[in-house]
């Protein structure tokens, strides 16, 4: 553990060992390296910490059910452990072993990394799977990296994950809500399939509470197996980590902008200290954008020392290219400086860095039941974030952290732990996986924790009045079906549905690929004018989804252009990837026997189609409103158009959106212009429930 806790803080909590079935290995335990590979990298191999643990590890995976590892980011827990378990004899057979990332890019990133190091080439005996891309080989893959989100999914075809020998559940701390709903059913699936192995890994775990949510499947098992099998007891093992000491600096008074203030902790750590990489914590592309764009500027006005950062970015969405640049090594007399999201907090190592600046926030989902919006907001992270960006100074040698908040405020106002996401979600996409999974008693589900019933009683009601599930909250035929077979939110799927019946599915397709994606626009402060102008030339009236479809069109029209991109301020990896999306979506489409047809023009029956997805979403512009403020139907709550939609300044009356984001006030994204009358049409139950509730 790193010491990087000032006098007078919080002590790290220490695991201890008085329970059953917990385990500490010394190093005693090393063994002989496998013995292929290149030297180089097997050397490298050999040098982590998880290394001393490979045979305690395989033992207690051949001995227990489930193994929970807690080791520090860094120690090799994503990239050896999978790797050990192959050379173990876990894969023979044909069986595959999974192991599963919250995050997309952290997914791709250590399946690459994974694959170089065994000299294989990515796809092949090393794949990995998220939405919308698969790269694996159903016959050659033995190790594949996934997402939790896509492991959900593939129990949609196999129940019972047979195809699986050992399942390993990486970053679990973050307690994403894929992570919470996986945990549940796995211990559902370990009853049914005792020789199913798991391993619950993380950076920071509770591991007691986790080693008490998979102990208690013993007693719905009825009978303890002697000797035969597995223990049904958990292990614990602790990776003893080898951080450096890390020197905690706190600014004096809080700050007013964190955007400005990390450009100014960036360039005074570059001039006042020795070599050694920079990695800054922002919260999302906006403002991770407007730092680098900062920063690069600086550098080319090169004030003496700056001229030697290389400043790249660091979130989801980046091209392959862009995340290589990432793990290269710094040359010589300069300095990297990588601004992240908080997939840089755990799920990523970055080699080299010495200094973190934290900004103390990150962005997170925010559900409100009683409003029933569920929100993105940039929020404060918790005293256990902290301590893990902290942490990302000190891997290889002692190194410093600037927190851009006060001590006092780190000491008195920060909370311990952050939430679990499924309790600050929204249930509607969860309840629809459970149910197509054969889970019908949701609130008896035996949740790691459990999602307040509030949540999950909105989203019955969405998911009735969407025509997704019956009286009886069963899912209908085939409606309910189709929609939960659909790799997209429900509300997108039921538009697309819907979008069948209107005649106008080969829009609709293309509305749902970009919203599945961040933005198609190029980003970037500085070049807000003309990206403003460039929205111009695309503008629809009926207001962003309309607008989208002309910007297909465009590019289309001008053979898929990167030029044309550039021109317009349009991303052109986004566009790949639209039309990419857009493929996979026909495919899947054509599959649940949706005839695609064109509207032809007719803009009145995708916005019906929009209308029969997104009802829930609809707002009505407040009478007399200077200032463009909406109240949702639903809820009551006060919400404006987003600055980056077309409809901005023009505030029709009534609205649907696709979702909110928060900063000083909520903002609808991506806005589109209905009919009222459309709503009762479309959601006759939802409506009229409403009119009896005085708003
Ligand atoms: P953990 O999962 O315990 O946090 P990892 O297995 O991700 O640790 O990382 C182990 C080591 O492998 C780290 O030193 C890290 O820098 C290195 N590593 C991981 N991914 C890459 C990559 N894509 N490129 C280069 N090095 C990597
Ligand atoms: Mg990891």
């Amino acid at each position: 553990m790193s010491q990087f806790w000032k006098p007078g803080t919080e002590k790290p909590r220490i695991l201890d060992d008085e329970e059953g079935g917990v385990l500490f290995l010394s190093s005693s335990f090393s063994s002989s390296a496998s013995g292929y590979g290149f030297a180089n990298i097997e050397k490298q191999r050999q040098r982590l910490p998880v290394y001393k643990y490979r045979t305690a590890i395989l033992y207690l995976v051949e001995t227990h059910a489930t193994t929970i590892i807690v080791g520090e980011t860094g120690s090799g827990k994503t990239t050896q452990i999978p790797q050990y378990l192959k050379e173990a004899g876990w894969a023979d057979g044909g069986r595959v072993i999974a192991c599963t990332q919250p995050r997309r890019l952290a997914v791709q990133a250590v399946a690459s990394r994974v694959a170089e190091e065994m000299s294989v080439k990515l796809g092949e005996e090393v794949g990995y799977t998220i939405r919308f891309e698969d790269i694996t080989d159903a016959d050659a893959t033995r190790i594949k990296f996934l997402t939790d989100g896509v492991l959900l999914r593939e129990m949609m075809d196999d129940p019972l994950l047979t195809k699986y020998s050992v399942i390993m559940v990486d970053e679990a701390h973050e307690r994403s809500i894929s992570t919470d709903i996986l945990l549940g059913l796995l211990k559902k699936i370990q009853r049914r399939r005792p020789e199913l192995r798991l391993i619950i890994s993380s950076a920071t775990i509770e591991a007691r509470s986790m080693s008490d949510f998979f102990r208690s499947s013993k007693k719905h098992q009825g009978l303890e197996s002697e000797d035969l099998g597995p223990s049904m007891e958990p292990a614990i093992l602790s990776v003893e980590g080898r951080g450096f000491n890390v020197q905690i600096h706190y600014v004096e008074e809080p700050v007013q902008d964190y955007v400005q203030a990390s450009v100014s902790t960036v360039l005074l750590i570059n001039d006042q200290e020795p070599a050694g990489d920079i990695l800054v914590f922002l919260t999302g592309q906006d403002d991770i954008d407007a730092v680098v764009k900062m920063l690069t500027e600086e550098t080319q006005n090169s004030r003496k020392n700056s001229s030697g950062l290389i400043v790249l970015p660091l979130y989801s969405g980046l091209s392959r290219s862009e995340q290589d640049l990432i793990f290269s090594p710094t040359p010589r007399g300069k300095r990297k400086v990588v601004i992240s999201t908080n997939i840089a907090e755990t799920s990523l190592t970055l080699e080299g860095i010495v200094y973190v600046v934290d900004s103390g926030f990150s962005k997170q989902r925010f559900y409100n039941p009683i409003s029933d919006i569920e929100n993105l907001v940039v929020a404060p992270i918790s005293k256990a974030s902290a301590r893990q960006r902290a942490g990302r100074a000190g891997r290889i040698r002692p190194g410093k952290c600037y927190r851009l908040y006060t001590e006092e405020y780190f000491m008195n106002e920060m909370s311990a732990e952050g939430i679990p996401e499924i309790q600050r979600s929204n249930l509607v996409d969860c309840v629809i996986q459970l149910k197509a999974l054969g889970i019908d008693n949701i609130l008896g589900f035996d949740w790691p924790a459990s999602p307040s019933p509030e949540a999950m009683i909105r989203a019955l009601e969405v998911l009735y009045s969407l025509g997704v599930l019956d009286n009886d909250a069963k899912l209908t035929s085939p409606v309910g079906f189709q929609v939960a077979e659909i790799p997209l939110e429900p509300m997108i799927s039921k538009m697309i549905l819907a979008s069948s019946e209107l005649g106008c599915s080969e829009e609709a397709i293309t509305i749902a690929a970009v919203l599945s994606i961040q933005s198609i626009w190029f980003s970037g402060r500085g070049v807000q004018k003309q990206l403003d102008e460039a929205k111009l030339r695309f503008a629809a009236a009926e207001g962003d989804h309309v607008t989208f479809l002309n910007i297909y069109k465009g590019f289309l029209h001008s053979g898929k252009s990167s030029q044309w991109c550039h021109k317009n301020f349009i991303n052109y990896h986004a566009m790949k990837k639209v039309m990419e999306i857009r493929e996979q979506l026909r495919r899947i489409t054509l599959r649940l026997g949706i005839v695609l047809k064109s509207s032809e023009g007719d803009m009145q029956v995708v916005r019906k189609a929009v209308t029969a997805g997104f009802f829930a979403n609809a707002c009505r512009l407040e009478p007399f409103s200077h200032n463009g403020m909406y109240k949702t139907i639903r809820g009551s709550q006060e919400v404006y158009i987003h600055p980056s939609s077309v409809l901005f300044r023009v505030n029709p009356k009534w609205v649907v959106y696709h979702s909110v984001v928060s900063t000083d006030r909520q903002y609808m994204r991506n806005v589109i212009t209905i009919d009222p009358s459309w709503l009762t049409e479309a959601a006759p139950h939802f409506y009229q429930q409403q009119r009896q509730n005085p708003m």
